[in-house]
C-alpha cells in the first residue's frame, strides 16, 4: 500500500529512473489484470449545450461565441451503426448538461439504442442528474457512467467552478450511480488551474475509496472564452504519473490514455498505455459539429472515424497491443 508521503513524492518527482520505474511497475499491473488488451470505446458528443459555469470549460454556458448543436435520436442511431461497423462495442453519449434532453427524451433515445444495439455498451457522461433521473436511465438501458469528480479538494474545486456547483453534490451522484448498478467512471484534469500536489493526493485518496470501474484523467488545456484561457496547459509527465500510481492503486480499472493527453503531446496517448493505461477512445462525432465539442483547445478532430479506428489499430498493433474491437479493416474495403 503506498503511503501518503510516497504518493506525494512520485506526484512530484522529475527523476527519470524513478518515473521509469514508476511507469513499469504500471504497466506489469495492467498486464497482470488485462494482458495485452486495449479497450476500444466510441465517443458520440451529441449536446454543446451546457447550463453550468465551470471556469475551464469551453462550453461553459457563458461562451456566448460558441455556436451551439444537439444531435437527434437519427444522428445518434447513425453515429452507432458508424461504430459498430467499425467493430466498436461501447457507444459512449457525452455531452453537456443540456435541459432539453429530459429524462423522458432521452430514455427513449437510450431505448432506440438499446433496441437496435442489444450487445453494446451504452455509456453516459452528461453530468449530474438526480437519482430518479439515474434511476429512469439504467432501466432503459444504460451500463456505464462517466462523472469525472474534477476535483476532490475542496477549495481546488471551488476555484474552478462557480458558487452553486459544490464538491458533495458531484460526489453524491458518484456514489448513487454506483448504488443503482452503474459501471462508474470517475476522474480529473492534470495541471489545472491552482491544483497542488495535495489536491492530487487528495483526487488518488478518493479514487481508492470510490473504487470506480473506470477513471478519466487528461491535462488541462487552455479554452478560448473562458476564465482560464490565458492559464499554461498541464503537463504531460506529471499526467503519465497520475496514471501509473492509478494502476497501482486500482490495479482493475479502465483508465483510457485521453485524447488531451494526445493533443498535448505527440505520441501521448501511446506514452500513457506505457504507463498503464487500457482504453482508448476514438471519435464518431460527426465531422460537421466535431469542433464545435470545444471543452479546450485544438483538440484533435481532424480524422472521420474510420480514419481514427484505423489508425488507432495500426498503432496499438505495431506496439504490441491487441485491440478488443474486431479489426476495422475487415469491415472497410
Ligand atoms: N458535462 C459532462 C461532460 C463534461 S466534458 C460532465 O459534467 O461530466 C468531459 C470532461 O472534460 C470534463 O469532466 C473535464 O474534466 C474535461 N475538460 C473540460 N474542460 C477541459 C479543459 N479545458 N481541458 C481539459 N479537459 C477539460
Amino acid at each position: 500500500m503506498l503511503s501518503d508521503k510516497e504518493l506525494l513524492h512520485f506526484i512530484s518527482t522529475e527523476n527519470r529512473e524513478e518515473t521509469e520505474g514508476l511507469f513499469k511497475s504500471a504497466q506489469k499491473v495492467r498486464e497482470e489484470h488485462f494482458g495485452k488488451t486495449v479497450y476500444f470505446r466510441g465517443l458520440i458528443e451529441f449536446t454543446n449545450y451546457c447550463k453550468n459555469d465551470c471556469y475551464y470549460c469551453g462550453i461553459r454556458r457563458s461562451n456566448t461565441r460558441l455556436k451551439r448543436y444537439r444531435l437527434s435520436r437519427e444522428q445518434i442511431l447513425e453515429c452507432c451503426r458508424n461504430g459498430k461497423r467499425l467493430g466498436l462495442r461501447t457507444f459512449v453519449l457525452q455531452g453537456g448538461e443540456d435541459s432539453w434532453f429530459t429524462d423522458e427524451r432521452l430514455c427513449k433515445i437510450v431505448r432506440a439504442v438499446r433496441a437496435e444495439f442489444p450487445d453494446h455498451a451504452i455509456t453516459l457522461s452528461i453530468g449530474e442528474r438526480s437519482r430518479k433521473s439515474y434511476e429512469a436511465l439504467f432501466k432503459a438501458g444504460v451500463n456505464r457512467y462517466l462523472l469525472r469528480h474534477e476535483s476532490a479538494d475542496d477549495k481546488h474545486y471551488r476555484a474552478m467552478h462557480p458558487p452553486e456547483m459544490k464538491l458533495p453534490a458531484r460526489k453524491e451522484c458518484l456514489f448513487a450511480l454506483k448504488e443503482i448498478g452503474f459501471e462508474t467512471g470517475a476522474g480529473f484534469m492534470t495541471g489545472s488551474p491552482f491544483q497542488t500536489p495535495q489536491s492530487l493526493l487528495a483526487d488518488l485518496r478518493f479514487l481508492a475509496e470510490l473504487e470506480p470501474r473506470m477513471v478519466g484523467i487528461g491535462p488541462f488545456i487552455p479554452a478560448a472564452n473562458t476564465p482560464f484561457e490565458n492559464h499554461p496547459p498541464g503537463d504531460a509527465g506529471l499526467t503519465l504519473r497520475i496514471l501509473a500510481l492509478t494502476r497501482l492503486l486500482l490495479p482493475r480499472v479502465l483508465l483510457p490514455a485521453t485524447t488531451a493527453l494526445g493533443t498535448l503531446t505527440k505520441d501521448g496517448r501511446e506514452q500513457a498505455l506505457a504507463a498503464g493505461a487500457n482504453v482508448l477512445m476514438p471519435n464518431l462525432t460527426p465531422q460537421n459539429v466535431r469542433k464545435l465539442y470545444s471543452i479546450y483547445d485544438n483538440k484533435i478532430s481532424n480524422n472521420d472515424a474510420a480514419e481514427s479506428v484505423r489508425y488507432l489499430v495500426k498503432k496499438i498493433k505495431e506496439l504490441g497491443y491487441i485491440p478488443d474491437c474486431l479489426d476495422p479493416a475487415d469491415f472497410i474495403a
